[in-house]
């Protein structure tokens, strides 16, 4: 199966190189990147996309995804743990919802259930049900007596032996990432964010035994100690960051090679514009978010012009940020963190690609099939990725999921 895109503008990942230029997949593989509408005229094509100018640009990739938090922009629930059945629906919607919404990949940051993503993954991986490429992960995990972060009840002892014992129990389950609450959290509790929550020797265990299975971790961190922790572990993302100082800047500059990082300010922006009825308190959320947006519109900046790998990814699936409206996080990084639009392109795509670990993130010759045609050029305005409606073809793995109207 051969797809011929003619006429593009081609943003590759990292900048625009073609005002009208031509793209050849062929099977699941870019095969041919060209930057005239006519040259690839003389290959065989099964299918034949008349860009007319629109924009071709890699799929995006959403990092910090919670595809069990139930809320989407199709469907919003006022509760935040659903029955099992109920969650399973949730999440398989919530999966189509990204990819309709041109995500076609996507970093677990946790579950709310232990099975669920592993088996979503695989869904998706089989054809069974339309979704990004998915790194599952399992319940975030926090240690027993630990406050301020809702966790399940599975291995979450303390000492570098329950850890281990988690490590094993993810590695059986098909999860690929771990996610470790190492900070608390002020939006569930004012003042929480400073605690640690793990201690050194729970953290060294926790990267040892997850390099030997082969797993990655995810760390909700704020407070340089936390921030450390995570590197000390080798993760392979950390969000938030949002407290850190100069010394776990410097910490999170020399590991910018393995260690990504992922503010989230997705979920700190719509928290601010929320207006939930009188009986739902969110003062000390809004509070929180005030002065995390305001510290990361100095600390993403500066970690920026130093090199560390910046995602994308804002903890969307609440009713107030709910799934699907991820791509707002461009805009924000735009209006907020100073970004240009090409640079929160990049941090959408091929950055993101890179934190997969799979070629996926760039129009290049040999990358995944993974693109996206925008009918608008959104390295001038981003925020037009947050209409699905301006999202005329979306390809996953050189498939058309969606095909532009004839
Ligand atoms: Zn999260």
């Amino acid at each position: 199966m051969r797809t011929l895109f003619r006429d593009v503008r081609i943003f590759d990942g990292i900048q625009l190189i073609a005002q009208h230029g031509a793209v050849l997949v062929d099977g699941n593989r870019i095969a041919r990147v060209a930057d005239s509408a006519d040259a690839l005229d003389g290959e065989q094509a099964d299918t034949v996309i008349e860009g007319a100018g629109r924009t071709l640009m890699p799929g995006m990739v959403e990092s910090h995804a919670h595809l069990t938090w139930a809320s989407s922009v199709e469907k919003i629930y006022h509760q935040f743990i659903l029955p099992p059945e109920e969650l399973k629906v949730a999440a398989w919607r919530n999966a189509r919802v990204l990819l309709d919404h041109g995500f076609t990949s996507a970093y677990s940051a946790g579950a709310l259930g232990d099975h669920i993503e592993p088996e979503l993954a695989a869904a998706i991986d089989a054809g069974e049900t339309p979704g990004p490429r998915l790194i599952p992960s399992t319940l975030e995990r926090s240690p027993e007596g630990a406050e301020g972060v809702e966790t399940g009840d599975v291995f979450n002892g303390r000492g570098p032996d329950a850890i281990r014992q988690f490590v094993s129990y993810c590695k059986d389950s098909g999860v690929r990432s771990l996610k470790l609450v190492i900070s608390g959290e002020d939006a569930l509790k004012p003042g929480s964010a400073k605690d640690v929550l793990y201690t050194d020797e729970e953290m060294e265990a926790a990267g040892a035994a997850a390099r030997e299975a082969g797993l990655w971790i995810a760390t909700h961190a704020y407070y340089p100690k936390a921030i450390e922790l995570a590197l000390k572990a080798g993760a392979r993302i950390i969000y938030h960051a949002s407290y850190a100082d100069q010394a776990a800047m410097d910490q999170m500059v020399a590991a910018r090679d393995s260690t990504f990082y992922a503010p989230s300010p997705g979920v700190s922006v719509a928290t601010l514009e929320a207006t939930p009825p009188p009986h739902i308190d969110m003062s000390h959320m809004k509070a929180s978010a005030t002065e995390r947006m305001a510290l990361e519109s100095k600390v993403v900046p500066a970690l920026k012009a130093r090199g560390v790998k910046i995602l994308i990814g804002g903890d969307y699936g609440f009713p107030f940020n709910p799934n699907g409206r991820n791509a707002r996080d461009l805009q924000i990084f735009v209006e907020h963190f100073g970004y240009a639009p090409a640079e929160a392109l990049s941090a959408a795509t091929k950055l993101g690609g890179e934190l997969m670990g799979l070629d996926v993130g760039q129009v290049k010759e040999g990358f995944l099939a993974d693109l996206l045609l925008v009918d608008g050029d959104p390295t001038a305005d981003v925020a037009i990725l947050q209409d699905k409606d301006k999202l005329a073809a979306i390809m996953k793995d050189g498939a058309l999921y969606k095909a532009p109207v004839a």
